[in-house]
């Protein structure tokens, strides 16, 4: 058990181990994002777990961006990482790390793998190379290359970083075993040509370092001690350590795999994500439908509830798929806990009090959340015309429909009650308008002659509103698990993922309503200020119960 008496994971144990045997002096973590994509939920689970554990250790975890695929990597995924892991409250150690400020170093250590006959310059063609890999069930065969003198593989190796050699014609390749069980071994590529700029580096480099050449020896450069990835590195950590020890590296990196974070409904694929904003079919990366930083930021999802998820879903050694509700549970828990309340008006319905006077106006006042005190109270003005939900009203209805009705009585929240008398209708029959009277001395009270409201319906006062859109918005993928099997992801879309509602009406007072802050509209969700919209827009973070019900606190 820790200080904070909560269950260890296999990684706090590690490093604890680690620590007390003196094997660890300071604890060194990383984030390696590769900068072609925005941020997942997935990414924030292995944030919370890398820069976690270097709070908890008094170490540091350092950001690096894994650039070694330039065509796929641009500045504008570089920037919008580092806001995300920063919002996500986490700083990392110094100056944001780049695999490419190591390419310098990384070449001098693939010369010497050369020299020493671990290393060699492969001339075979794509289909010759897959050819001589073998697969599962077959051993491989050695490349005609692999025995090529030292000399003559440096000097093409020279050949390649300079661009003399066309994009395939020729790859480094580690000397290792071609029968090897684990095909990560089985020669592996170290360095590809690509004849493409970088974002960092430019034309510089006309050759790029594999994942599997660059990985542990930056960890080593940066004097990682314990290297977090997820389970698909397993099978490479023969390689992670075959490369280290093959190499004069400052310091020996370990590797260490858990579970990444699966949640149904979700994709956390950075490829499809970007299928899904280059194809239009959400609008851009920071969509509030994305399970991205910046969509559910946008969606007004916190920080707090997001690494609340992550801590919830728990690090493991063994792959599951998480619940969205939990998520949703865990914003809905903070929201209702510590947003202000307010009205908004969504589908509205011109309320008119016959019996108030048109020139009068009176300030009612409401609590902005019902337990906290802390908060203080709101005022609202009130007078003869008000907005009410299309849906409160019916002309007849059976006892279960418990707001307003003809001949029938409802309190507007935090005012009056008031008994419905008429509803007026355009020449097509729908209503336009509902007449009712207030029954006085109700705001607060119960009526003197005994006759109780039902229900509570929520309002808003017409003259001083605000006009505002809102985004009402349901799970993006239809299927649990979007894409699985031979389903393509794009044909599992719901078609009622966004619902865009223009002409709600708001309180007065949410005209200045602050990005990043959550409100509850009383009786109809959790909304946020949408942040890329001039207009006053709000974006539905989450309705006020869980519909799957599992979820309740
Ligand atoms: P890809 O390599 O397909 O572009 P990726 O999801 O692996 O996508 P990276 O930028 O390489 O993206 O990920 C950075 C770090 O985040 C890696 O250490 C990776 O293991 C981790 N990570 C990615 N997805 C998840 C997830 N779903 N759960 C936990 N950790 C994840
Ligand atoms: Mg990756």
């Amino acid at each position: 058990m820790s200080s904070t008496d909560k269950p260890t994971n296999f990684l706090q144990n590690i490093i604890s181990e680690d620590v007390q045997s003196g094997k660890t002096k300071q604890l060194v973590t990383r984030f390696p994002p590769e900068p072609n994509g925005y941020l997942h939920i997935g990414h924030a689970k292995s944030i919370c777990l890398n820069f976690g554990l270097a709070q908890e250790f008094g170490g540091t975890c350092n950001l690096r961006f894994d650039d070694t695929n330039p065509e796929k990597e641009s500045q504008e995924y570089v920037d919008a990482i580092q806001k995300d892991i920063a919002w996500l409250g986490f700083e990392w150690n110094g100056e944001a790390k780049f695999a490419s400020n190591y390419f310098g170093q990384l070449f001098e250590w693939a010369q010497h793998l050369v020299r020493e006959g671990k290393a060699y310059v492969c001339e075979l063609s794509a289909e010759e190379s897959r050819e001589y890999r073998g697969d599962f069930t077959r051993p491989g065969k050695n490349s005609p290359y692999r025995d090529r003198p030292a000399e003559e593989s440096l000097d093409l190796l020279d050949k390649m970083k300079d661009g003399e050699l066309a994009e395939g014609s020729a790859s480094l390749r580690a000397k290792i075993d071609m029968s090897s069980g684990n095909m990560n071994l089985r020669d592996p590529v170290l360095y590809r040509i690509r004849h493409v700029s970088h974002h960092n580096t430019g034309d510089t480099w006309k050759i790029y370092p594999t994942y599997d050449f660059a990985h542990g020896q930056e960890d080593s450069i940066e004097g990682v001690t314990h290297s977090i990835c997820t389970l698909e590195f397993q099978d490479h950590k023969p390689l992670y350590e075959w490369l280290l020890e093959s190499m004069p590296v400052p310091s020996q990196p370990r590797q260490y795999e858990f579970a990444r974070l699966n949640l149904n409904y979700t994709i956390t694929s950075k490829r499809k994500l970007k299928a899904l904003v280059d194809s239009g079919v959400v609008d851009g990366w920071d969509d509030p439908r994305m399970p991205t930083i910046a969509g559910l930021r946008r969606r007004g999802y916190t920080a707090k509830a997001i690494r609340r998820l992550c801590d919830m879903a728990g690090v493991t050694r063994s792959d599951s798929v998480v619940d969205l509700g939990m998520l949703e549970f865990a914003i809905r828990d903070e929201l209702d806990k510590n947003a202000p309340r307010s009205m908004c008006v969504l589908r509205p319905l011109k309320l008119v009090l016959t019996n108030y006077p048109e020139d009068k106006t009176e300030v009612m006042t409401g609590p902005y959340h019902p337990q906290r005190d802390d908060m203080g109270f709101r005022e609202m003005p009130f007078s003869r015309e008000l907005w009410i939900e299309q849906e409160d009203f019916r002309e007849e209805a059976n006892k279960k429909f418990k707001r307003l009705v003809i001949g029938k009585r409802v309190r507007l929240r935090n005012a009056y009650i008031i008994e419905a008398d008429a509803a007026v209708k355009d020449a097509a029959g729908n209503i336009t308008e509902v007449h009712a009277r207030i029954i006085e001395n109700t705001v607060g009270n119960d009526p003197e002659d005994g006759i109780r409201a039902k229900g509570v319906i929520h309002w808003v006062d017409a003259p001083s509103a605000v006009s505002c859109a809102i985004n009402l918005f349901d799970r993006l993928f239809t299927h649990e698990s979007p894409g699985s099997g031979d389903e393509d992801f794009m044909e599992q879309l719901n078609p009622d993922s966004l619902v865009e509602l223009k002409g709600c009406y708001s309180e007065a007072s949410l005209a200045k309503a602050e990005i990043g802050k959550g409100f509850q509209f009383e009786r109809q969700g959790y909304f946020t200020r949408d942040s890329r919209s001039e207009d006053l827009v709000f974006n539905q973070t989450i309705g006020l119960r869980d519909s799957q019900g599992k979820f309740n606190s």
